[in-house]
């Protein structure tokens, strides 16, 4: 028996089916846009951990000071001993988040735990109950975070109820979406018929959808939101946990709108592969709750705020947020070529910077999902030698996530081995 096959009837044995079986690789290794199973097998990654590894897998500068923060120390709590790396980070992150007003920032471990604690904030102060997030949004999978995500399944599915005075607003934008005075209409139905604005806290908003189909929204409806918030006292949060740290082609997505957020949450590429979130936000809002009211054991992880610094600082110096826009081109240009050439099957190719994706579709005209052919799509690429992920409402749309250091020959390769996948699915 191999030691993948090994390893993967002990996983069935030994994990839970609810943690997800999408894969059969056990990585040996990983090396910026590369991985190697414990077979030996190379792969070409286009998902990079889901959107963390902007930076490359084992990045050498990210390792570093990781490293050198473990030779010093890994865990204090920052309740019982702060270190300085959390507040660097804190600095960093205050600095480079649109808007030069005076703002905070705090630390924990995933995304789900910032929207978590945004919420929190939020409520705190506003003194207001209700959340409104948007159709077709993942904010993750605590409580909270399904409840303010759209997609029932996989994710909410059987686990209700979820806590109360959370919203769904219609999403503009896209392939799918509504247009954007649809949008605001159906805000402001929203207000008459379910919730009075003077008891909603914040609005939520990914300014790309993630998991719901990397559908951007147009940067006059982040405009009207912020003037809706403006008007009411609502807070306006940008979730950017999947959008962050350069992916599309700005620092942050937001920058697109012009806007600037009452807060945002950030986490997954923050720390080049090391788990760590933030809540950055206006230095009032972030300071509206009591001292102790916010933290965890782990939050501010010492060995990731020393990644994180490092990652910012690879961003940065490698200018990668130009090298998003160009990787971005040249994907979406390859998915428009092959819609074109040759795939009836490629229905919209969409993204924005580096953060792209193409639906798969049975009828073009008719925009019909194919969820079949997608997932034939991503388990003919493994077996080729290429990592790629699906997302979407309908399971139909195939999203690239390659790290923005990937050389242009391993870009192409990975293109080519999609391409003959599709052609074999
Ligand atoms: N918010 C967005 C926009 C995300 O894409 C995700 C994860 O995919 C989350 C929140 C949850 O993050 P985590 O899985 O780290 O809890």
């Amino acid at each position: 028996m191999s030691l993948s096959s090994d390893l993967k009837d002990r996983r069935l044995k030994a994990i839970p089916q609810g943690v997800g079986n999408l894969t059969s690789i056990f990585t040996q290794r990983a090396d910026n846009a590369e991985l190697w199973d414990v077979e030996g097998k190379r792969y070409v990654d286009f998902a990079s951990g889901i959107a963390v590894l902007n930076t490359g897998h084992c990045n050498p500068k990210v390792m570093a000071a990781a490293k050198e923060q473990m030779d010093r120390f890994t865990h204090t709590c920052f309740h019982v001993a702060m270190y300085d790396k959390y507040v660097e980070l804190a600095e960093k992150l205050n600095e480079i988040t649109p808007g030069d007003h005076a703002k905070k920032s705090m630390l924990v471990s995933t995304g789900a735990e910032a929207v978590e604690n945004a919420i929190k904030i939020a409520r705190s102060y506003t003194g207001r109950p209700a959340v409104i997030a948007f159709n077709g949004a993942f904010h993750g999978r605590t409580l909270l975070g399904m409840g303010l995500t759209g997609k029932v399944t996989p994710y909410k599915k059987g686990f209700a109820p979820f806590p109360t005075e959370l919203y769904h607003a219609p999403f503009p934008g896209g392939y799918r979406g509504c247009d954007i005075e649809e949008a605001i209409a159906g805000l402001e139905e929203l207000f008459r018929s379910d919730i009075d604005p003077a008891r909603v806290a914040a609005f939520i908003i990914e300014p790309v959808q993630g998991e719901g189909g990397f559908n951007p929204v147009p940067a006059e409806f982040m405009q009207a939101l912020r003037k809706i918030a403006d008007e009411h006292g609502i807070l306006l949060i940008c979730d950017e946990i999947q959008t962050g740290f350069a992916r599309t082609g700005k620092m942050f997505a937001t920058e697109y709108a012009g806007i600037i957020p009452d807060m945002m949450t950030l986490a997954k590429s923050l720390a080049g592969g090391f788990p760590l979130s933030a809540v950055v936000g206006r230095a009032d809002v972030m300071d509206a709750v009591h001292p102790g009211g916010l933290g965890g054991t782990y939050a501010g992880f010492p060995p990731a705020c020393a990644a994180a610094l490092a990652a910012i600082e690879v961003i940065e110096e490698e200018k990668l947020c130009e090298r998003a826009v160009a990787l971005g081109d040249k994907i979406q240009g390859r998915f428009k070529a092959m819609a074109e050439a040759k795939f009836d099957c490629i229905g919209d190719v969409r993204g924005l910077g580096a953060m792209v994706a193409m639906e798969l579709v049975k009828d073009r005209a008719a925009k019909t999902p194919d969820a079949d052919l997608t997932k034939a799509l991503l388990a003919e690429a493994e077996k080729r030698g290429l990592i790629l992920l699906s997302c979407g409402t309908y399971g139909n749309v195939v999203r690239v996530l390659v790290p923005l250091t990937v050389s242009d020959a391993i870009l192409e390769e990975g293109l080519n081995i999609l391409e003959e996948s599709l052609v074999a699915a």
